[in-house]
């Protein structure tokens, strides 16, 4: 099977049948070659439907999660999005398809680095990679009207919520080792909306 039918079966099968609805997110994801972002002896397993490891005790996410993280994020193309835990690259990949820019922090530098390269070989360069603590988010960016973070916390980073836009959407895995929700909280002049959707298992955000 080629690289381009495995992404379309898991496009159908993982992620549409399984209730992702968003037509721009399945589009995104049915172009980006996963496989540039997995480590090359893993490569015939890019379209599983699974966590890979990418070195460094980390891990690039499920497809399903990243569909749902995009798709709780509610882009229309116009924003910039704030990605939180760059890892392989492979999420902010996708949001590159799907927003006008992307600012993505990762603080293990070899994991940035590998990312970078996937991103550029797949035409991603765009992506403003840093490497840094991501609970602090970009202040010089800020503010964003999406910001999506992939490795789970207890309580929200204040910077993250600070950093929002009005009307702006902030996902990420609530939790701790026995149990995490993906969250999407939404800045509103009332305050913060929470919504809680999917039960998850993400690595957790570390110390910078
Ligand atoms: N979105 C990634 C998933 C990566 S897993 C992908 O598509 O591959 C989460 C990543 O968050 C790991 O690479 C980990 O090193 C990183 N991370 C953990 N704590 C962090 C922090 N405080 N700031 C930035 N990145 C962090």
């Amino acid at each position: 099977m080629s690289s381009a039918q495995a992404r379309a079966r898991m496009v159908e099968r993982q992620l549409r049948r399984r209730g992702i609805r968003d037509e721009r997110v399945l589009e995104a994801m049915g172009r980006v070659p996963r496989e540039a972002f997995v480590p090359a002896e893993l490569a015939g397993h890019a379209y599983d439907d699974a966590a890979l490891p990418i070195g460094e005790s980390q891990t690039i996410s499920q497809p399903y999660i990243v569909a749902a993280m995009c798709e709780l994020l509610s882009l229309d193309g116009t924003e910039t999005v704030l990605d939180i835990g760059t890892g392989s690259g492979y999420a902010a990949a996708v949001l590159d398809e799907l927003a006008a820019d992307v600012l993505s922090i990762e603080v293990v530098p070899v994991l940035a680095e590998r990312a970078r390269r996937a991103l550029e070989e797949t035409g991603h360069a765009g992506v403003d990679l840093r490497v840094g603590d991501g609970r602090l988010g970009a202040a010089d960016r800020a503010p964003f009207r999406a910001i999506a973070a992939a490795a789970a916390t207890a309580t929200v980073p204040p910077a993250l919520y600070d950093q929002l836009a009005p009307g702006g959407r902030l996902v990420l895995p609530l939790g701790g080792r026995r149990g995490q929700r993906l969250v999407r909280l939404v800045r509103t002049p009332e305050g913060v909306a929470e919504t809680s959707s999917i039960a998850c298992r993400f690595v957790p955000l570390v110390n910078g």
